[in-house]
Order: C-alpha cells, then structure tokens, then sequence
C-alpha cells in the first residue's frame, strides 16, 4: 500500500472511528447474534489474490461491526470498564505505525525511556513509595504471574529457575495466599510458575469481603507447623466481584514475619488511587513488594496497557533475564532492557499511548473523571437503597455496585435462594438481550448478585439513570403481583 492509498483509506477510517465514536449510543451495546453467525459470514481460507481496501472495509461494517459488543457505549457495565479516549487511539495508531519492539533499550530507546518517565508519573500520581519502579505489561494476569515467579525464586534463593520444583529435595512445599475473592488470575499463576492450585490458600473475608488478617494469621501459622512454606501472600485492592480491599497494612506485617512477597493485585481498582480521597486504598503499600493497575480499565488508555510496579528489579532481573549473543547490546550496564522484567521478550510501544492521555487530560482531567464514575456509583447505589424491591448487596467503595431484586425486602415474604436466582437471572437475560444496556453478574458467598460496573469514557447520569429504569422495566419487576 503507497503512501497515498494509505492516506485515503486512513482519513476515511479516521472519519469513521471519529463517527463511530460520536455515535456508538445508538447501537445494541450486546449484539443480537448466534454462536457461528459471524464465521458462517467468512470464507474458510484466506483469499489467493489481494482484494481492494474498499471491499474489507465494507465487510467489516456488515459483517463485523454487527457482531461486537461495544464496550465504548456508554451503557456498558459489564465485567469492568475498559475505557479509552482520542489521544489514547491516536497514540495507539502511531504506535502501529512505528511498529517498533521495545525489548531492550538499543531496540528502540526512545520507547524504553518514555516507558520509564510515565511509569515514574504513575507512582507519583498513586503515591507509590520512592523505590518502586515501574514496566508496562500487557495485562494484570502477566504482571501477577511476574510477581509470583520472583516469589518463588526469592524464597528458593534464585535455585529453582536453574534446577526446576523438583531439586527443592524434602523441602516443604511452597504455599500462596490469596482471599476466596482473588482474581482467577491468581490461581493461574500459579499453576504456570508450577506451584499447582492446591497449594493456593484461600483466605477468609470479612463482612466487606475483604481479606481476613486473623485468617491469614491462622493459615500460615498451621502451614508452617505443617512443614510447608509460605511463599506470597497476593492482596486484592478492588475485587473483581465487589471491589472490595484487602488491607495491606496487616497483612504486610504478617507476610514480613514470614519473609513472604506481597503482591497487590489492584488491576481495576489502582487507578481510583490517583484521587487523594482515595488513596487510602493502597494504606500499607510502604511494605509490599509489588503492585500492578491497569490503567487500562479506568485511566482512559484504551486496552492494552498493564501497570507493574516492583521494588527491587534486580529480583525481576534475577528470575527472568536470560541473555543470548543476539541481545547483546554495547550499553546494556547502562540503560534498562525491559524484556528482562517480564515474560515476553517482544514488547509494544505502549507508553506511547498512555503518555498521550497523561498529558492530553492532565492529573486533574484523570481526578475529575473518576469522581465522577465514584459519584454516579454512589447515585446508582442510592436509587437502589431506596426501591421498595432491590438490595445493594456488597459496600460501594468505587464504582462497580452488586444488589439483587428481592420483592420480600420491604416485608413480605421473600422467595428462597433458588428462586431469587431465577429472578434475576431473567431480569439480566432480558436487560442484556434488549441491547439497551450490558451488565454481568456474581456471587457473593452463595448468593448471585446483578452487578454494576461504571467507567465507560461517555458514561454520564443519564446512562445510569437509563439502566436502573430498564432494570424496573424488565417484566420480572413490572408485572402486578
Ligand atoms: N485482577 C482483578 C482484580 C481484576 O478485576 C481483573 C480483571 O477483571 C484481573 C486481575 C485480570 O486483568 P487482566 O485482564 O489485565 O489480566
């Protein structure tokens, strides 16, 4: 493709995605289709010859377009938000366009010390102590993987990278503990760094469904008498289900007793941490030894872009580096090589894209907008606490808000757990196949919970306003009793 065709064609995509934008309120948030619809509409393999640009782009508005969920809406509250902004699609787009590979330094210098200032922006912005540094990875599940291979080898003092699980000998095993409300993340990491699920422990929570400290106390305690060796204690800031905050302080001081690593898993809930209000999140972040948000989710960096703080980076350096003749570099003493703080050797550009929006919206653009998402939380909560028939089930720390239809709250008799789930399992089915509105569900304990959870970019009152009327509109709640 010569310069000018591309020019063509980059307008008319740069237009669209300009329109699309401005005008994505007006599609189904979920789309109306089947499993295989999409495929059905494809070739089974690539075409021989090469087809105009006119042509892919028009099967990917009739053919594509009509199978995404569009996360931009501003009726998304699925999962979590994976907001986005213009200066982060445009410094995605140069990114592409320069397609360099940040994995060491001389690959591209300018990627590695453009990483290395924003990530030091960040920790300043979230207070993080002095000696943190900080690398981008492509998403939380890596960074909590990084975190707790550098566990292992610390604990093992860097042997088990060379000799493998199995030359720990009569060595007791190596356990993680994480509250029952972590992230599935974690569990995988686990079994990736070869730990096995059976030594995660899950802790017990507390009334908030943050992370017991006497639980944790106890589980260690039997697992040391046990022969077994506590290894990493990963703490959620901000579950998944509830954003609820494991407390740090705590359970720092237990892990320290212990040698263990603390990990932070605050993926969503970090960026909230830019707030001054909010910084009490991460109290206790002085002791722990990693942290990873990604901004991805609230920071308006459109996906991907995982923020990985460590502590010592020599214990990255130590567990990941290995170096070949062919990435060998002159001035490697001088200058950081990335690809030894993580698992891929290849890298993207990413800091590009983030360095945009820092700059483009300024600490106080980033503050405003995420009181706002913490505000319209508060408000969604709010109308809930005072309907008749539904319940906030879990305190609304940030901005994702779990609550249940329960026609038995006001008096009455309420139905029983199955058929509660049922209820509002139907209210879900049929506020997500309207395409009005995207929400997930969880469970709490045993029971299911609808789910809320605000911090699309274009996200305003009226879209929550929206989604709580389309909620007491389903027939489940509307029909007369
Ligand atoms: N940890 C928590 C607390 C999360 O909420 C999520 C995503 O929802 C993750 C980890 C996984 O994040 P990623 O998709 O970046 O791996």
């Amino acid at each position: 493709m010569d310069a000018e065709v591309f020019r063509r064609h980059g307008h008319e995509v740069v237009d669209w995605v300009a329109d699309y934008l401005r005008d994505v309120e007006r599609l189904p948030v979920l789309p109306p289709v089947a499993p295989g619809q999409i495929r059905a509409q494809l070739p089974e393999a690539a075409p021989v010859g090469g087809e105009p640009m006119e042509a892919i782009l028009r099967d990917f508005r009739e053919i594509i377009l009509p199978g995404v969920t569009h996360w931009n809406h501003p009726r998304f509250f699925a999962y979590f938000p994976a907001n986005h902004s213009g200066p982060a699609i445009l410094g995605e787009l140069i990114s592409a366009a320069l397609g360099v590979n940040a994995m060491v330094w001389q690959s591209c210098p300018a990627a590695t010390e453009l990483e290395e200032v924003v990530m030091e922006w960040l920790r300043r912005m979230l207070q993080l102590p002095e000696d943190f540094r900080g690398s981008i990875q492509d998403s939380a599940s890596t960074s909590t993987l990084t975190a707790l291979v550098c566990a292992r080898e610390r604990m093992s003092d860097f042997t088990i990278n060379r000799g493998g699980l199995g030359t720990q000998g009569g060595a007791g095993a190596l356990q993680i503990y994480a509250s029952r409300e972590a992230h599935s993340s974690v569990e995988k990491g686990l079994r990736v760094a070869g730990f096995g699920s059976e030594h995660l422990i899950q802790v017990g929570v507390d009334s908030t469904y943050a992370l017991d400290p006497a639980d944790l106390e106890r589980r260690v305690a039997a697992d040391v008498a046990a022969g077994r060796r506590p290894c990493c204690v990963v703490a959620t800031v901000g579950t998944t289900s509830s954003t609820a905050i494991d407390p740090l302080r705590p359970i720092v001081e237990i892990a320290r007793r212990h040698g263990m690593w603390v990990h932070v898993d605050a993926a969503m809930a970090g960026s909230a941490a830019i707030l001054p209000e909010m910084r009490w999140i991460l109290d206790g972040v002085e002791g722990v030894d990693s942290l990873v948000f990604n901004p991805h989710k609230l920071l308006l960096t459109n996906f991907d872009c995982s923020a990985f703080f460590c502590r010592d980076p020599q214990a990255l350096v130590r567990s990941m580096a290995i170096t070949p003749e062919y990435l060998k570099t002159g001035v490697d003493p001088h200058v950081t090589n990335f690809r030894d703080w993580g698992i891929p050797l290849g890298r993207r550009f990413r800091a590009l894209k983030l360095w945009f929006v820092l700059r483009y919206y300024g600490v106080e653009g980033l503050c405003a907008r995420m009181r706002e998402y913490l505000a319209l939380a508060q408000a969604f909560r709010q109308w809930v606490d005072a309907s008749p028939d539904f319940e906030v089930m879990a305190p609304v720390k940030l901005q994702t808000v779990c609550f249940r239809y329960n026609p038995g709250k006001s008096g009455g008799k309420s139905p029983g757990a199955e058929e509660l789930e049922r209820l509002n399992r139907a209210i879900l089915d049929e506020v997500n196949r309207s395409g009005r509105l995207y929400m997930t569900q969880t469970r709490l304990g045993e029971i299911f919970c609808l789910r809320l959870s605000i911090g699309q970019t274009q996200t305003q009152r009226e879209h929550v306003r929206q989604a709580w009327e389309a909620i007491r509109g389903t027939s489940v709640v509307s029909a007369p009793r």
